[in-house]
């Protein structure tokens, strides 16, 4: 079965695109002590190689509406030749995930593009065309200047620059996340669950927000949006993550937030 929520009328599906161990030791990139790592390797053991590298999933959310029509939270790492080719699993599999999910890609009417990190815009644009013929892209304009895939975007006017958080639909709403890029931004949907794209990349970070990830171009900014938007969520609150081994989370009590 699908790993899928259904919130009032929004139905949350997750899409894998792929799954593979990040291409440096994990003990590099966060800056966690033995306890917190044990803590986490509890909480997330599908996180860890038999080797002790760090284990990731890449994932898509896609958001069906009533009416039918899909937005998609991130575009995956692509296929053979994309971007994200030099260190991550590709050919994801997002179109055969998409097609298992009843999904046709011309129904994806809105691609929220949380970051502009390769594992993030794989199917955006694919032999220099949008994949996604009939959708409008959003991307922050603040994570624009930091990468060049964008043109094809802009030629067929497919692309929407945001500015901070934004409505886009009844019950789904942009959130502007900045830190792990300029402009990253996470979609929550009826307020009571965050497609978090990377405002966390591991159980380290959920269970201590305050531990920085190598990769974040501003870690305190990025720790800054971490806890103010997982202390928004609350208790309550639902997790759709890209790269943890669950694909939805309930916030952990244990949490350091
Ligand atoms: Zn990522």
């Amino acid at each position: 079965m699908r790993p899928t929520m259904i919130l009032d009328d929004i139905e949350i599906i997750m899409l894998e695109d792929g799954s593979g161990p990040f291409f440096s030791p994990r003990e590099e990139v966060f800056p966690a002590t033995p306890e917190q790592w044990a803590d986490a390797d509890a909480f997330d053991p599908g996180a860890r190689t038999e080797d002790g590298e760090w284990l990731l999933r890449f994932r898509c959310f896609a958001l069906r509406r009533p009416n039918g029509r899909v937005v998609l939270v991130d575009a995956g790492i692509g296929p053979a030749d994309a971007p994200s080719a030099s260190w991550a699993p590709v050919p994801g599999r997002l179109p055969e995930e998409l097609a298992d999910a009843g999904i046709e890609r011309d129904d994806v009417e809105t691609v929220v593009l949380t970051h502009v990190h390769t594992d993030h815009i794989g199917w955006a644009v694919t032999g220099g065309t949008p994949y996604f013929r009939n959708a409008r892209y959003l991307l922050q304009s603040a994570d624009l200047p930091t990468f060049a895939f964008t043109g094809p975007l802009t030629a067929t006017g497919q692309l929407d620059l945001l500015d901070g958080d934004a409505r886009l639909a009844p019950g789904i709403e942009i959130l502007a996340t900045p830190g792990h890029t300029p402009g990253h931004q996470s979609v929550l949907v009826h307020d009571r669950l965050l497609v978090t794209g990377d405002l966390l990349v591991h159980a380290l970070q959920l269970l201590h927000p305050t531990i920085e990830y190598a990769h974040e171009v501003d870690p305190a900014l990025a720790r800054t949006s971490r806890l103010a938007a997982l202390g928004a969520l609350g208790g309550d609150g639902i997790l759709a993550t890209p790269h943890l081994t669950e694909p939805f989370l309930r916030m952990p009590a244990t949490s350091a937030l």
